[in-house]
């Protein structure tokens, strides 16, 4: 599947990764600062533009470039990762894909070149996986303007300093069967009446932003609406399956991070003698790091394949998430086993990866909604 484009691509993030971001990441995230130098290098190379057309100042490829570019960048660090996934997948994609030619000349052509950082705005503080049950934010119309009232929970890159536009989702209406009419609309930063908290304090992805939002009386004109009214639903369902594809591939970056480290490690620690990659219980758990890794890449490169070939991947795309994200889990705890003492430490890779694997079992769909929606699409009652 993958193509000599690809291939080239996935060596030159592989590169900068190594290069760039491992030698400072970690004092980044010690101190929980969103890293401007890095991510502006990330513009430079075109990574915020890879699935975005040339016409809207992207890069022209596909979305497994932007899968492959995050694998990358994962296995070294996941904070860098997730401000790229979020940017491109939640923010830019939404308005490529539902956005009308005046919203993608006006916003694409920058968030391609990473000069400004698109979020989407789906979770509320009452609920992220009902999203109908527990959405309270709603948007009226009013003298051509929507007036957005609500709060919105846990966005990434919605606070930064060159955060451009958030796509909110909102209650428009009510249907006839009484169900909530969803609607997205977009709210440039800056605009009276959007507020953003200051930065949660996070067990990992700690050089990222994510923000609280609320929007009181927020007016913006009537053709921010992404697309048509009433289809914010499926909207987000939409960004949401691929983005599973594209938290899949992080999974795998940060699952085959731990295997790299631990295969160094190895090698040079020594107990008892001997290097501990002597010895079997070590090898042992090395070889299911390593099965996992795989199994979790075929799984998403599956999905990804079946995505550009228009053909359904809701389900693939959940199982992707579902077992990349076990694998990241599973492999962090491994490798912080393998490390010892030093595996606990911050200074080692390992023990970010420890905390930044959890929340991939978590963001984009916990993996009780994955399970959910695979029982779904076998089936079986909602
Ligand atoms: C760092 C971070 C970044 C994020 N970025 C974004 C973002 O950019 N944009 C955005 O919109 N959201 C974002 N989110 C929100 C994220 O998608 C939600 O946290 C996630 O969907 C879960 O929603 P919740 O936290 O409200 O948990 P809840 O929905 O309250 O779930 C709580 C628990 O109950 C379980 N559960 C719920 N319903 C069922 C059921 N029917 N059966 C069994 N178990 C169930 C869940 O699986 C979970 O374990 C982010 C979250 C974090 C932590």
């Amino acid at each position: 599947m993958l193509n000599d484009e690809h291939i080239e691509l996935r060596k030159s993030v592989e590169e900068f990764a190594r290069e760039v971001v491992a030698p400072v990441i970690g004092d980044y995230y010690e101190r929980c600062e969103f890293p401007y130098d890095i991510v502006r290098k990330m513009g430079a190379m075109g990574l915020f533009g890879l699935p975005i057309p040339e016409e809207y100042g992207g890069m022209g490829g596909d979305y497994f470039a932007l899968c492959l570019a995050l694998e990358e960048l994962a296995r070294v660090d996941s904070s860098v990762a997730i401000t790229l996934e979020a940017a491109v997948s939640l923010g830019a994609m939404p308005i490529l894909r539902f956005g009308t030619d005046a919203q993608r000349q006006r916003w694409l052509p920058k968030m391609a070149a990473g000069e400004i950082l698109g979020a989407f705005g789906l979770t509320e503080p009452g609920g992220g996986s009902d999203v109908p049950g527990g959405m309270r934010t709603t948007a009226v119309l009013d003298g051509g303007e929507w007036v957005i009232n609500g709060s919105k929970a846990f966005i990434t890159n919605s606070g930064t300093d060159i955060t451009g536009v958030v796509a909110v989702a909102a209650i428009t209406g009510r249907r006839e069967d009484g169900r909530p009419e969803i609607s997205t609309i977009l709210v440039p930063s800056g605009t009276p009446g959007f507020t953003v908290s200051k930065k949660y304090s996070k067990v990992g992805w700690s050089a990222s932003d994510t923000r609280e939002l609320a929007f009181t009386d927020c007016r913006v004109p009537e053709e921010n609406l992404l697309g048509e009214r009433g289809r914010g639903y499926a909207q987000f369902l939409r960004t949401l399956d691929e983005g599973r594809v594209a938290i899949a591939a992080l999974s795998v970056g940060l699952a085959q991070g731990c295997v790299d480290e631990s295969l160094r490690y190895v090698r040079e620690r020594r107990a008892f003698g001997h290097e501990i990659g002597h010895y079997q219980a070590i090898q042992f758990k090395i070889a299911d790091m390593e099965a996992r890794v795989h199994t979790a890449r075929l799984a998403y490169y599956h999905a990804a394949e079946r995505m550009l070939a228009g053909l359904p991947f809701k389900k693939e795309a959940a199982i992707a998430k579902l077992v990349s994200s076990n694998a990241a889990m599973d492999n962090a705890r491994d490798a912080t086993q393998i490390f010892g003492g030093y595996g606990f430490m911050n200074e080692f890779p390992v023990g970010r990866f420890y905390r930044d694997a959890k929340i991939l079992e978590i963001g984009e769909g916990t993996s009780e909604v994955q399970r959910m929606l695979i029982a779904r699409e076998l089936g079986l009652p909602a």
